[in-house]
């Protein structure tokens, strides 16, 4: 500590928020402190080993001569008087090669790593390196001495398991640069491999590691001076969930939300969107839930089989923390899970990210607002929760990158809302900002409908949004069709209440059809069993193959004059569908229920492959 000069003192604590006084320089001005800085508290009590200990904490607010900081850490025995450090930084990640893979907690300390050395619990006021700065890379420049770079542009890239990651120029980087040296070889991520000289003649050192701060997006300097563009997502995020794909569609690119009671299923359905969706990077944050979640997303996730080759952890970085850790370290974990997602998006390579949950996340900004003593809005959130969950989800999209490659980061956040009451604030700022939302809901839990997402509830604006993509890659017909089925689904549901009340002798044989129809399209396609190899995941083209066979089924089956034969025929429907389902396409037993299909309902065998048998 002798040699760092002090800035500030701290004058009051309370909880994780710290008040601090600033002290002033020779000319009798303060010391400057910014918003958002990283500063390191240093308590003068220090622990039994005699280790100074450095508390990081965020600035959240700077008045004159006095400002507020959240303390990532436990504040136990801060005391009025303790020096603090300034860093002259925002909160960063460091963005390098070496991320995937890794197991963080919200300000980037990798889990696994302290836990080797010092159990499971993190001793306070320690920080480890984001990256492991011993481990090499095989660099390989794309660029010479003498070409002209600017901020973002990549100089080579090393091999990160299956991915080419690219080495780009500071994102900050103002103005063009010029490569004056760059080296091939294996190197570690601190080691110089490049040398620049910027516009006013003054040399840079490049390293394969970089910092940026996590409440700023990537792209941002790189969209400001147009080296990137945002784009307009065009295109679907293939999850080979049939209920998603088909009817509730995410954007690659986009934003969705999955609100769900405890018990209904989350934690199925994120798993297969992290396995099957068509991305490259999965990135996970698990925020603030239980321990025991958290561990069981921990242990269980990298052991899960990729369909990719290799297992899903080797394309997955995932970070948690439990709700046993500070609050501000929880608030902070979305955004570093964001920064580093981003960081692969601007490499040209789609990202998902999947916020696990929300709601912990919009919790702790409310107990740090709280202690701040600011004005409450609803529920005791912030005023500001509603542009904070925008600002959120904002940092999702589709980006062009600066040599024209298109990069997306989708963002999936689950909200846990308390008693499953959607009206509460976070779900509602959630809804007014997300383009899908995927209900769960535990009645449909209950009755083992899964994915228990309830297709009533559920929207999805991208459907229309992504009719081109619909028409160039399945037929111009789908956006039509798909909502045509969905309101079978909704005429069914009305038809269902009535007979709850009249009994089936209740209502006409015509809505005793729509029912069954309605029925059958439930269980034989929007339900999906993930505990089966080959149902588990539709492939687009398989999906449109069943949706628009089953369509046919449904609407151009033979007439039925009374209602037992309507019920027998839709059963014997269904039970063929299910097992179509669990048959490899290519197979034996698809053929075979393809067929029972078409003679239960007098079809003919139009598809060529089976014409013969
Ligand atoms: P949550 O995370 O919402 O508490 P889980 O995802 O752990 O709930 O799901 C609870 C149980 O429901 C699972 O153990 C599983 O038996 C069943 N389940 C959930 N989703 C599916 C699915 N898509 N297919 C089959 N079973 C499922």
């Amino acid at each position: 500590m002798k040699d760092v000069k002090i800035t500030a003192r701290v004058t009051g604590v309370r909880d994780d928020i710290v008040t601090l006084r600033l002290e002033k320089d020779e000319k009798g001005n303060f010391y400057p402190l910014i918003k958002n800085e990283v500063v390191y508290i240093c308590p003068s009590r220090v622990p039994q080993d005699n280790r100074q200990e450095y508390l990081q904490a965020e600035v959240l607010r700077v008045r004159h001569g006095e400002a507020d900081v959240q303390v990532f850490e436990n504040t136990r025995g801060v005391a009025v008087g303790d020096p603090i450090r300034q860093s002259g930084q925002m909160l960063s990640v460091t963005l390098g090669p070496g991320l995937l893979g890794q197991v963080y907690d919200g300000l980037q300390n990798p889990l696994e790593i302290i836990a080797g050395q010092h159990g499971f619990f993190l001793p306070r006021g320690l920080q480890v390196d984001g990256i492991d700065t011993q481990k090499q890379w095989a660099f390989q420049p794309t660029v010479k001495a003498g070409t002209r770079l600017k901020a973002g542009d990549p100089v080579g890239h090393v091999q990160e398991g299956r991915f080419k990651h690219k080495i780009m120029v500071p994102f900050n980087q103002v103005g063009e640069v010029e490569v004056t040296w760059i080296q091939e070889g294996t190197f570690t991520t601190t080691t110089p491999i490049a040398r620049f000289k910027d516009s006013k003649g003054k040399e840079h050192e490049l390293t394969m590691q970089q910092k940026w701060p996590v409440r700023i997006p990537v792209c941002q300097p790189l969209l400001a001076q147009r080296y990137s563009q945002r784009e307009y997502p065009e295109q679907p995020l293939l999850t080979s969930i049939r209920l998603i794909d088909t009817f509730f569609p995410i954007a690659k690119g986009g934003t969705a939300c999955i609100p769900g009671p405890f018990g209904a299923g989350k934690t199925v359905l994120q798993g297969l969107i992290s396995r099957f969706s068509d991305v490259d990077i999965v990135i996970i944050v698990a925020c603030g839930e239980r321990a025991g979640e958290v561990v069981e997303t921990i242990t269980e996730f990298p052991a899960l089989p990729d369909p990719k080759g290799g297992t899903l952890m080797d394309r997955t970085i995932i970070i948690c923390n439990t709700s046993s850790m500070p609050v501000a370290a929880r608030e902070a974990s979305i955004y570093t899970g964001i920064t580093l997602s981003e960081y692969y998006r601007q490499m040209g390579y789609n990202a998902l990210l999947i916020a696990d949950s929300t709601s912990r996340w919009a919790q702790a900004m409310r107990e740090t607002s709280g202690r701040l003593e600011e004005i409450p809005g609803e529920e005791a959130f912030p005023a500001y929760l509603d542009s904070s969950v925008k600002s959120l989800y904002e940092r999702a999209g589709l980006i062009r990158n600066n040599e024209g490659e298109q990069g997306s980061l989708t963002l999936i956040g689950t909200v846990s809302p308390a008693g499953g009451n959607f009206e509460e604030p976070v779900t509602q700022s959630t809804l007014r900002t997300v383009k899908t939302f995927l209900g769960l809901s535990a009645d449909r839990a209950y009755k083992r409908a899964y994915p228990a997402v309830d297709p009533l509830i559920s929207w999805s604006r991208y459907l229309e949004q992504l009719s081109g993509w619909y028409n160039e890659h399945l037929d111009a017909q789908w956006v039509d069709d798909v909502k045509q089925m969905q309101g079978l689904l909704t005429q069914g549901e009305d038809i269902q209440q009535m007979m709850q009340v009249t009994g089936e002798e209740g209502v006409t044989l015509q809505d005793f059809l729509t029912y069954n129809r309605a029925q059958c399209l439930d269980q034989v396609y929007l339900q999906q069993d993930a505990f089966d190899d080959v149902d588990a995941s539709t492939d687009m083209s398989r999906q449109m193959r069943i949706f628009r066979l089953l369509k046919r089924c449904l609407f151009e089956h033979p007439n039925m004059d009374d209602k037992d034969t309507i019920r027998e025929h839709f059963t014997k429907l269904a039970g063929f569908f299910r097992n179509l389902n669990y048959s490899h396409e290519d197979g034996p037993d698809f053929r075979r229920y393809w067929k029972e299909i078409h003679n239960l309902n007098h079809f003919q065998l139009l598809d060529g492959t089976f014409a013969e048998e």
